[in-house]
């Protein structure tokens, strides 16, 4: 049953071959017996698990049931799920039990979804390896067996590799810069990053405020529909989302690609792309030629300015999210504190770790009065001018595909002491952010062994144009099936 997709055990519940119960026992022995070797999940919450599966099961008993009644999956650490620890990664909210659910959570579990957990994360979702979380490094699925321990990416590396690694089907995961496509690329899984106000922010815990998205991960197009069929919607409590009819996601996935206008931004295709990662991408366009879309060059001039403009942006909004972890309200305290200001400095000294004290200096600095017009205001200029590229590119085709990141996974640590070519993970990947378009990354090859991620990006909110595409692109390739030795 592991193997098997959130589409089709859906229909092995609803045909009654196996129960919930059945279910959810299997995946939570895999992830007891498997784990250990990559350290994909925070929390496993077993009992609440196998207490949510007897339900479901009593509800399709009753024939109230939804696509999602019974079917297992996870949230990454950064859904606030009540009365289960959030903890973001980090040693600052280890002790933290939200008192309330995140939006998606509660929609989640609305539908009659399964939580098996919460996964790993790099911590407040800082990071592109998976590297920086409180609760130890992830190691991918992918590259093990050739006695390699190899990154998943980050920051949602927890998901994708519980994915990758037949844990769970499919899991929820969020995107400021990347963390949602990279980590899925590199794990070789299908994830999508939905337009900026598509997914209520409620209660995922902020990092860059005006960047964040939640969004879907599994192995196929058509389960990431199904997620996202469950996440999307206007939330009155979060005032960024977007008041827009949602549609359902399954229902033109099996429209014809004949005559879609795919467009290749030639920034993305550069020399810091490797040659070999290259040739995977231009094969899986020709598929798409192949499947009736035609093929053009685009531009997006400023793209190349998107790493330095996040660079600034991301840290500010994190400097000012951070702040109210003081030691006073939740979290983690320092011991004995002397007086209120050795509280907030101890309590933060001990509780980050030092690539988010890193991200807080980079945020204060270009926040602070001398340097505000210097680096905040220009760098949201510039993001003007990069949202404009992208609104100029599609009025020319209605995709872009490009790769994912500039290189498949590597060897754990090997970028850790040098934050600069860690950041460039993400050239690819920023500018989506930054200009707020929905994006998706679609197995689509290997190099060395290692899976390849193309990046399919769309105009705003339309996310059905990118499942419709992956999902044909998976009618015709198997790279989504390929499972890691
Ligand atoms: N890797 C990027 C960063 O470190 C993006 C992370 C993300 O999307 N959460 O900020």
């Amino acid at each position: 049953m592991h193997n098997k997709s959130v589409a089709e055990l859906s229909r092995e519940l609803e045909s009654g071959k196996i129960s919930s119960v059945e279910l959810t026992r299997e995946f939570l022995d895999r992830i007891k017996a498997e784990d250990k070797q990559y350290n994909s999940f925070i929390a496993v919450t077993e009992d609440q698990a196998m207490a949510d599966a007897k339900a479901a099961d009593e509800q399709r008993a009753a024939g109230n049931a939804s696509v999602w009644t019974g079917v297992p999956f996870a949230h990454k650490d950064i859904f606030c799920t009540k009365g289960v620890a959030t903890t973001a990664g980090s040693k600052m909210l280890a002790n933290f039990v939200p008192p309330y659910d995140s939006t998606v959570t509660a929609n989640f579990r609305a539908a009659g979804a399964v939580c098996l957990g919460k996964t790993n994360m790099d911590e407040f979702a800082m990071g592109s390896s998976n590297e920086s979380s409180f609760f130890g490094p992830v190691t991918n699925p992918w590259g093990l067996s050739a006695g390699e321990k190899r990154v998943p990416g980050g920051s949602s590396g927890g998901s994708a590799a519980a994915i990758a690694a037949r844990l769970v089907p499919a899991a929820t995961a969020t995107d400021t810069g990347g963390s949602i496509r990279q980590p899925a690329a590199l794990c070789g899984i299908t994830g999508l990053k939905p337009t900026y106000g598509r997914v209520s922010r409620y209660g995922i815990i902020a990092f860059a405020s005006s960047l964040d998205q939640g969004g879907t991960m599994a192995r196929t197009a058509e389960d990431n529909a199904l997620m996202l069929n469950v996440m999307a919607g206007f939330d009155p409590k979060d005032s960024t989302s977007v008041d827009r009819a949602v549609p359902d996601y399954t229902a033109t996935l099996n429209e014809p690609l004949k005559g879609l206008r795919v467009g290749l931004p030639k920034e993305y295709f550069s020399d810091q792309l490797s040659p070999a990662m290259e040739q995977q991408i231009r094969n899986a366009v020709k598929e798409y030629e192949k499947l009736g879309a035609t093929v053009k060059e685009v531009s997006l001039p400023h793209a190349k300015l998107a790493i330095a403009a996040y660079y600034v942006i991301a840290p500010a909004e994190a400097s000012a999210n951070l702040s109210r972890f003081d030691g006073v309200r939740y979290g983690y305290r320092c011991e004995n504190p002397q007086d209120l200001n050795d509280l907030y400095t101890r309590t933060r000294a001990e509780g980050f770790g030092d690539e988010v004290k890193r991200r807080i200096l980079v945020g204060t600095y270009a926040l602070s009065a001398g340097y505000f017009d210097a680096y905040y205001l220009k760098a949201q200029k510039v993001r003007r001018l990069i949202q404009q590229d992208f609104i100029n590119a599609f009025k020319e085709v209605d995709v872009l595909m490009s790769p994912v990141s500039p290189s498949p996974a590597f060897v754990q640590g090997a970028n850790t002491n040098d934050p600069v070519t860690m950041y460039l993970e993400d050239i690819f990947t920023i500018a989506v952010n930054l200009a707020g378009v929905p994006a998706m990354s679609v197995p689509a090859g290997f190099v060395d062994g290692l899976p390849v991620g193309l990046q399919i990006i769309g105009n705003y909110f339309d996310e059905a144009r990118l499942l419709n595409a992956a999902h044909q692109f998976q009618q015709v390739t198997d790279w989504h099936q390929k499972l890691p030795q």
